[in-house]
């Protein structure tokens, strides 16, 4: 997998090489990330001992999956709200195995937009993580370039150096790529 690999709205998922793909934690069988990236989520967290505090809610789809939760949030909050927050299937970076949604643990997560706020264990994490070669994908005031709203609990991997400068410089990665 490439770690640039750039799928948006205008860019669809385009499956190459075979993913390699492995839980984010042992607690967590069915949250799935590219290799590398999971073991850099791994280094990051023990920095952290941030799974004490802080749930994966989505990591690696399927085009089925991103399919059904795309369905799902169509029917349950409508069309305005799903385009912001759910990239169309085909389209979402979730695809690749290099995004993931992480949420605060408490006792009610939200699956579309969960809490992940800019205090505490989650502030650690969001400044620690280009050094470990994650981004906020989806930042604040940037959505006409990404195509989907603030989204402060959606990370991507990217690897290092890539994260650093792209942290560094506020610039999105449609724009750090073009
Ligand atoms: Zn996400």
């Amino acid at each position: 997998m490439n770690n640039l690999i750039l799928v948006n709205g205008c860019h669809p998922y385009l499956p190459s090489a075979e993913l390699n793909l492995i839980p984010v934690h042992k607690n967590y069988p069915n949250v799935l990330l590219e290799r590398e990236a999971s073991l850099a989520l791994t280094r990051l967290m023990d920095q952290l001992d941030g799974w004490r505090f802080i749930v994966p809610v989505s990591g690696w789809r399927s085009q089925e999956e991103q399919q059904r939760i795309w369905d799902e949030s169509i029917r349950d909050n409508g069309q305005k709200f799903t385009q912001q927050f759910v990239a169309l299937p085909g389209h979402s970076e979730h695809q690749t195995g290099l995004a993931i949604d992480l949420g605060l643990l408490q006792a009610k997560i939200d699956f579309i937009c969960p809490a992940f706020p800019h205090e505490g264990i989650c502030q650690k994490f969001r400044e620690l993580a280009p050094a470990y070669g994650f981004i906020e994908r989806y930042p604040k005031d940037k959505e006409k370039i990404t195509g989907i709203a603030y989204e402060p609990w959606h990370f991507r991997y990217v690897g290092v150096p890539h994260a650093e400068i792209i942290a560094k410089s506020g610039l999105t990665l449609e724009e750090y790529l073009l």
